[in-house]
């Protein structure tokens, strides 16, 4: 399965190619954090659901590639050791959530991924099948099977991709870290603590 990828103004493009849905994780995220960056770049009311959470699919950097538009993506960070969140410097479109250059991991989020370009039926298992995660910060009346922390289960599913990753380096080729440095491709900011609180005091 082939999905394309796509800022909203155009000009970022990339594929995802996956063998299926199964391929990774689908959740949707509630936590501060993912709330704050969808606030920081202001494109809460697109990114956001109506609990506070955002829409990701998890899943290795092998399998993502950007095809055009690299120059216009940008790095930013909550904190120095926080997760290196991914978006486009022309139409502030989120792309995903990183750990490093050597972590086999991408929560890709939904706004990048264009579902246009695939089948109505595989596109219905990416937007009603997902794991609500995170509901101790979630709005609202949430999900049925909300876990309200990250569940065990994921977690250790997404540790055992990432081993196997080491082993297998499925961390490459990678389009947003230069492998042999660690580097991100472009450069990372970390968002000032004051800004953080100011993002936060919006919406908690
Ligand atoms: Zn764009
Ligand atoms: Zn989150």
């Amino acid at each position: 399965m082939q999905l394309k990828l796509k800022c909203e103004c155009g000009q970022v493009q990339g594929l995802l190619t996956i063998k299926s849905f199964s391929d990774g994780n689908n959740i949707t995220c509630m936590c501060d954090d993912c709330q704050c960056f969808a606030h920081y770049l202001g494109k809460e009311d697109q990114i956001l659901n109506k609990n506070g959470g955002t829409p990701i699919f998890q899943t290795t950097p092998n399998k993502m590639k950007i095809t055009q538009g690299n120059e216009k993506l940008n790095c930013v960070a909550l904190s120095p050791k926080g997760a290196k969140r991914w978006f486009t410097s022309c139409c502030r479109t989120p792309v995903g959530n990183t750990v490093s250059a050597k972590m086999s991991f991408i929560g890709l989020i939904h706004n990048f991924i264009d579902f246009n370009s695939i089948e109505e039926s595989e596109r219905l298992q990416f937007k009603n099948f997902s794991n609500h995660c995170m509901g101790n910060f979630g709005r609202g009346e949430l999900p049925k099977n909300t876990s309200p922390k990250f569940p065990l289960g994921l977690t250790l599913k997404i540790m055992k991709t990432i081993l196997h990753g080491k082993l297998f380096k499925t961390y490459q080729p990678n389009s947003l870290f230069n492998i042999e440095t660690g580097d991100p491709i472009s450069p990372l900011h970390i968002i000032p603590k004051d800004e953080i609180a100011k993002i936060k005091g919006k919406f908690s």
